[in-house]
């Protein structure tokens, strides 16, 4: 991007006051954390709920932002920089995105409607991507700030533009159409979502409707509720199951497990999805009308949407050898997949250093040296630091790539493989089938250890969306990631959650944040815990400190004040009955005495911590602290005419008491699948599960014992499974003895005798398994609720109780 003061000027119909009229500006941003803010940034100063954009101007100037977007200019900062002056700068923003993206001039799609948008935009970016440069929005950027900033994203080397809008009342779309100026319009699947913005369900159509003005195409389904409400002079192209008023009729059958789908138009053809739900046929078959009212053959668009799986596929992170970060896509090799694994090694920030391994790529339709021509533009976007190809096709066509090192076949480079070869770097292992990359896969992997605590980045994402979707909208969400995320890894978990847009990450002491900062993580993060001694490292990293007593606000005042910081964020703790941490009532005219007229120190928050949320029979308890929490956090605003964030919700409390939660919850064991009672165990997807295999498997005679103190003496004969996991990873020694199990091949399988420090016996007889089978500790069965309950303690215990020395393995579809 490049964009001259003047246009910006005239494109925002603004009054310009500034030292720079000559300016130009390649980027644009609204968050002042953004870690791209620079001397090219333009500054857009929007009015948030809780934050105004016009109080970070100051320190971005500091920071070297030379251009801001504001309806004032701040008090100080005259002439420090350039400014453009309007009434309103969301409006402005969006002024900028129309201006934007009338420059360039390609075909663009756009997508709305209640349920299936950004898998829409997904599954057609991967459909397409082989014949085109697209620009997406981002995850579900679909607001009206998102949907700008998304096509402010345009650069000279797009040429197909694919964006969702979403909009919760009226009058919104208007201002989102002529942003994105669609060519050709998607409505996906139309649902209750958002009724409650409109009167009626019409009303709701329609608006939607607005995005599609100037389409030249509109694809949906031939539905007449929603067709007598299409913009007039629009060109429909619709589709129906069975039906001849359609354009396009689609007879469709469930055959094991996948679907079946015969369209009907310019002649027939069938395509095969795996998929069986209604939502997935009919996002698959938007996809097919976009490629059929793109020109597509039948052939393309049959082979391509089979492929469709491959979005769904599982990349796995594993640990490698010599501190390398492994991941594991050894499935298939074609050119969207490809593109897919190369945005997700680019997310990977552990290491600076990537390394590909790359089989032959198939893809049909494509000529071999056009479809290579496409592939190495892609790895050199990527900042690979080395390409290692496998095949004689690939060695052939990337011969003369930078940094490429060539195979002939699998057999040639396990045969040449030296460990050494690979060091602290990220290496992503990407063949078809037939290359046998598994066995590349098994080298480079970290074999310390059979024992792994294996976790499931989806679930993560579905027990997040579960707590959202029982809260406002606009209520902020704050995720615990503290004690090594409950267990579960603090830094894949953080990197998916700064991916979910979280707002703040909680940690309990300082260096768990200054970790997350070294990954890359950037998300605000308040440190529950902070120690005196760790004030200055976490000022140094970013982390916003819980403050709890006036001692530590006077101690952290005084640091501020000595390295001059204005504002920084700190966030105040009540203690309404937790008795735990935090000022009490008769010490809150102490605290607003030593915050008023303070500019060192921003109060970004105020919360509290409930002690029983999860009891029924403690709620009038509960709701006491609620109030006094109400009044005090009331006195302090009051005194100090500030509109901080309030926050007292943790997991229980956003399930049980959702009309506190002001303006931020703080989710900690839910996210991490563990609910309160069994109605909300139902709403939760399984995050963590302890695997083993089984080391040994023998058979013991009546009247012979097993394990240490012979505490299991056998009555019969009995087949038992060893197992390489013991109390020094985690499992308490109290599960032993008949009162634990573990599951294998899906059925329980008694632990024998006392756990040992690394191993435990569990009785196999009768069970079909053999050495090497893999053993469930925990997961699905049995689950941590049941060990806690047999165990007297609560599945927090049992999951930070997982030793640091069992491998942690991601993975998420
Ligand atoms: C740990 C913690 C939470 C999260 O609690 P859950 O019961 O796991 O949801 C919330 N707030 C504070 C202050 C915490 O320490």
């Amino acid at each position: 991007m490049s964009v001259h003061t003047k246009h910006i000027t005239h494109w925002l119909n603004a009054r310009f006051e500034g030292n720079k009229p000559d300016a130009e500006i390649d980027n644009v941003s609204i968050d002042s954390r953004s870690l791209q803010n620079n001397s090219g940034t333009l500054f857009f100063a929007l009015a948030g709920q809780n934050r105004d954009g016009h109080q970070f101007i100051p320190a971005l100037i500091e920071k070297g932002v030379q251009n801001f977007v504001v309806n004032h200019i701040p008090h100080g900062s005259e002439g420090k920089a350039n400014f453009f002056i309007v009434p309103n700068t969301l409006t402005a923003l969006q002024d900028f995105a129309i201006n934007y993206r009338q420059l360039y001039n390609f075909p663009v799609i756009a997508v709305t409607g209640s349920n299936g948008k950004t898998i829409v935009k997904e599954w057609l970016n991967y459909l397409l991507s082989p014949d085109y440069n697209i620009i997406r929005s981002p995850k579900s950027y679909n607001s009206q700030v998102g949907v700008a900033l998304s096509v402010i994203g345009i650069n000279e080397h797009h040429d197909l533009g694919i964006f969702e809008a979403g909009i919760s009342t009226v009058g919104e779309m208007e201002k989102l159409e002529p942003i994105i100026r669609p060519v050709i319009g998607i409505l996906t699947h139309i649902g209750s979502a958002h009724d409650e913005g409109f009167e009626s369900r019409d009303q709701k159509i329609a608006e939607k409707l607005k995005l599609f003005t100037h389409v030249k195409t509109l694809i949906l389904q031939n539905n007449p509720q929603v067709i007598r409400l299409v913009p007039y002079g629009v060109h429909t192209f619709t589709w129906g199951f069975n039906d001849d008023n359609a354009v396009v009729s689609i007879h469709c059958k469930v055959i094991s497990g996948s679907t079946q789908l015969t369209f009907n138009y310019r002649g027939t053809f069938t395509v095969n999805i795996p998929f069986t739900d209604d939502a997935s046929v009919e996002n698959a078959i938007s996809c097919a009308m976009t490629m059929l009212s793109m020109d597509y053959s039948h052939e393309t668009i049959a082979e391509r949407i089979s492929g469709l799986y491959s979005v769904e596929l599982r990349l796995q992170v594993k640990t490698a050898i010599n501190g390398c970060t492994l991941i594991d896509d050894s499935f298939n090799s074609d050119y969207q997949s490809l593109k897919i694994a190369l945005d997700f090694l680019e997310q990977q920030k552990t290491h600076q250093e990537k390394t590909v391994i790359l089989s032959d790529v198939f893809q049909s339709g494509f000529d071999t040296s056009v479809l290579y021509r496409k592939v190495a533009k892609l790895l050199s976007g990527h900042n690979i630091s080395r390409v290692i190809g496998i095949g004689e096709t690939i060695s052939r066509e990337l011969a003369d790539f930078p940094n490429f090192y060539p195979y002939k076949d699998t057999r040639e480079f396990l045969a040449n493989f030296k460990p050494s070869g690979f060091n602290d770097q990220t290496i992503l292992v990407k063949g078809a089938r037939s290359f046998r990359f598994d066995e590349i896969v098994v080298l480079l992997e970290e074999k310390t250890h059979e024992t792994v605590l294996e976790i499931n980045l989806n679930a993560v994402v579905h027990n997040l969306n579960f707590y959202k979707s029982r809260l406002k909208a606009e209520t902020k969400i704050m995720v615990m990631v503290k004690a090594f995320g409950y267990g579960a890894g603090s830094y894949e978990i953080a990197k998916t959650l700064s991916h979910e847009k979280v707002d703040y990450l909680g940690v309990a002491f300082a260096d768990e944040g200054i970790d997350l900062r070294n990954a890359g993580i950037s998300t605000p993060i308040i440190v529950m815990n902070p120690e005196t001694t760790a004030f200055g490292a976490m000022i140094a990293y970013n982390l916003e400190p819980e403050i709890y007593s006036a001692k530590e606000l006077r101690a952290f005042i005084t640091l501020a004040q000595q390295k001059n910081l204005s504002n920084y964020p700190i966030h105040i703790k009540l203690d309404t009955g937790m008795h735990r941490l935090g000022f009490q009532e008769n010490q809150l005219e102490e605290l607003i005495s030593l915050l008023r007229n303070n500019n060192f120190v921003e109060v970004r928050s105020i919360f509290s911590h409930l002690s029983a949320a999860d009891s029924p029979q403690f709620e009038d308890f509960t709701l006491g602290q609620i109030s006094k929490f109400d009044k005090w956090s009331g006195q302090i605003t009051e005194a100090l005419a500030i509109n901080p964030i309030r926050h007292i919700l943790n997991t229980s409390g956003i399930y049980h008491y959702p009309e506190a939660q002001y303006n931020m919850v703080r989710l900690g064991i839910g996210l991490y699948g563990v609910g309160n009672d069994a109605v909300e165990q139902k709403f939760l997807q399984n995050v963590g599960t302890l695997k083993t295999v089984i080391l040994q498997i023998k058979q013991v005679p009546a009247g012979d014992s097993v394990g240490y103190g012979r505490r299991f003496m056998a009555k019969q004969p009995v087949s038992v499974a060893t197992l390489p996991v013991g109390y020094a990873d985690g499992i308490r020694r109290a599960w032993g003895n008949g009162r634990g199990y573990v599951t294998i091949n899906g059925r329980k399988a008694p632990i024998l005798g006392s756990i040992c420090m690394d191993m435990l016996m569990a009785d196999v007889t009768g069970i079909d398994c053999k050495e090497g089978d893999t053993a469930v500790i925990f997961g699905e069965g049995p689950t941590v609720h049941e060990m806690a309950k047999v165990l007297e303690t609560i599945p927090y215990e049992i999951l930070t109780s997982i030793s640091q020395r069992v491998k942690r393995v991601f993975y998420k579809e």
